[in-house]
């Protein structure tokens, strides 16, 4: 096989954009993944002539000039991906024990005058709590798509708890509940996360909020078709099982099927810890592959999908996320008795638009609770039955959320044609991670460097990309796929182009 300049492990969506970017400043690009449909958590799968997303169900910033917008425009992804923009009142919070819906909306001034609307004794800190957000956000340059700012600006911002943020800025208990209330989009735990995860992510979905219609794989299999435009190849279906070093730099991957791919520079779209599991270069230190392999991830989920009876719940634009009162930054706590402290609520459109077809319902589900069948691997290309048991865990799981559910949606039961659920496991086969969690590293605001991990590895021509590195969600990891060109490249003057698409 030909030798290539650059070689990808992982087709996530960090993975792509430096393989698009890469393969724009005339690089030959490689990507191998282990599974049959590229994009990791932008997988869909098919139940029923339904789509399910397996994770990307909304994302926010693509109004002209936002800055995903801007990097999918760049990409040539903004002309032919299906969007939907969704209801000014994009999602909605709901609280135990309380009828009302809290809306969030999109738009600045929007956002502020319901809040006010609905907590008017709480102006002046919800006021503040607007300044500050869009404040953090400007603290992280390539954020704003923009390559010079301050580090200790930065670093001032990764300090701040964002519960202890919020709870400084009002004492009523609903509006701190209602501000923190999609804290499910970034794994919020009141222990550890900071204010600028809670900023650049509810940021990003208030400039504006999308759905990928037809689903995420939409957005993967665009990035796809420019690698091979360009002249660059995706191997599917194949894992890379080593990385082969000759002298400091790595020369090549083994994959799989046993075949070996040569390449000048490797990049992996995996975690740190899996990464240098594929290589026992001693240029990584042990007290760096302990530090990857101890290092904390967040929680992981269990999913609910619905498959409607036909033309029976109407398609609403919006999101739903409830918790249980006091929760809101504790659902990661929940007891077997006391599961789902909250959930998230997703819909799937039809192709008239006036009936949802399909429901997601999400919950965090620690990976302890499937660890008596962590020694089965199941997925399409690679199928094991793990069993009558794991069966009936995941239906008894399923009544439990279901139950939940219907303290908010009576009847719900009544419109369900059939179900379908993953669990931890279903994510740790699929993304190759060790316990399927959601968004890489929990970041911790009194360690803000301790989970921090540099697109550079010790092995001059291997560097890392994907949620472990800065943020997680679609546009956190544009962002990383943006930080390791740079680091790949030593250039950052496509970072103007991005700008200026
Ligand atoms: C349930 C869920 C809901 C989410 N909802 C949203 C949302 O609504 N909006 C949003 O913006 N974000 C959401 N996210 C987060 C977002 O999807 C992720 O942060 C992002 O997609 C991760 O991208 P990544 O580049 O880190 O790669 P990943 O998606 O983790 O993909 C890594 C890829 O590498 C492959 N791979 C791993 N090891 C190997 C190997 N050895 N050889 C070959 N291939 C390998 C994997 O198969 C996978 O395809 C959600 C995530 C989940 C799990």
């Amino acid at each position: 096989m030909k030798k290539f300049d650059v070689l990808i492990v992982g087709t996530g969506m960090g993975g792509l954009v430096c393989g698009n970017i890469l393969s724009k400043e005339g690089y030959q690009v490689c990507m191998v993944e282990k599974n049959k449909q590229p994009g990791g958590s932008l997988q869909i799968y098919v139940r029923d002539k339904v789509i399910f997303d397996s994770g990307v169900h909304y994302i926010g910033g693509l109004d002209p000039g936002q800055n995903l917008y801007q990097i999918f425009k760049w990409l040539g992804l903004m002309d032919r991906l299906r969007l939907e923009k969704m209801d000014p009142a994009f999602d909605r919070i709901l609280l135990e024990g309380d009828e009302k819906e809290y809306r969030i909306m999109q738009g600045y001034q929007a956002f502020e005058q319901e809040m006010i609307r609905e907590f008017p004794l709480e102006e002046k800190g919800i006021r503040q709590y607007l300044l500050t957000i869009r404040d953090i956000c400007d603290r992280f340059p390539l954020y704003r798509l923009r390559v010079e700012g301050s580090v200790e600006k930065k670093e001032e911002a990764m300090v701040v708890s964002a519960k202890k943020f919020i709870e400084s800025i009002t004492r009523d208990e609903k509006l701190r509940a209602v501000l923190a209330g999609n804290n499910m989009l970034y794994a919020g735990s009141g222990e550890e996360t900071p204010l600028y995860i809670h900023a650049l992510t509810v940021n990003s979905y208030m400039e504006s909020a999308w759905r990928v219609l037809d689903g995420g794989s939409q957005i993967a299999n665009i990035l796809v078709q420019n690698i091979r435009a360009a002249g660059g190849m995706i191997i599917k279906n194949r894992e890379v099982k080593k990385l082969v070093m000759e002298g400091t730099r790595v020369r090549s991957a083994i994959l799989s099927d046993g075949s070996s791919v040569q390449a000048d520079l490797f990049v992996s779209n995996t975690s740190p810890a899996n990464t240098y599991r594929m290589t026992d270069s001693s240029l990584i230190r042990p007290v760096t592959r302990k530090r990857m392999e101890t290092m904390r991830t967040t929680v992981s989920s269990f999913i609910l999908n619905i498959v409607f009876k036909k033309d029976r719940v109407p398609y609403f634009k919006h999101n739903y996320y409830y918790h249980k009162t006091g929760k809101v930054w504790e659902m990661e706590g929940y007891t077997e008795k006391d599961w789902p402290l909250g959930y998230a609520v997703y819909l799937s459109p039809g192709a008239k638009n006036e009936y949802a077809t399909g429901m997601t319902i999400f919950a965090y589900m620690r990976y302890e609770e499937v660890r008596p069948w962590a020694s089965s691997f199941n997925t399409v290309s690679s199928k094991q039955i793990r069993g009558e048991a794991y069966e009936a865990f995941k239906h008894q799981k399923a009544e439990q959320l279901l139950n939940r559910v219907e303290e908010k949606f009576p009847g719900l039961r009544n419109s369900i044609l059939r179900t379908y659920t993953s669990t931890p496991l279903t994510f740790r086969d699929y993304l190759g991670s060790d316990d399927g969690n959601l968004y890489g590293s929990v970041k911790d605001y009194q360690n803000p460097l301790g989970n921090l991990v540099s697109p550079k590895t010790r092995i001059p021509n291997l560097f890392l990309t994907g949620q472990y590195l800065n943020l997680h969600g679609i546009l956190g990891t544009a962002i990383s796929g943006l930080i390791t060109s740079i680091a790949v490249t030593g250039r950052d003057d496509f970072i103007e182009k991005i700008r200026n698409a």
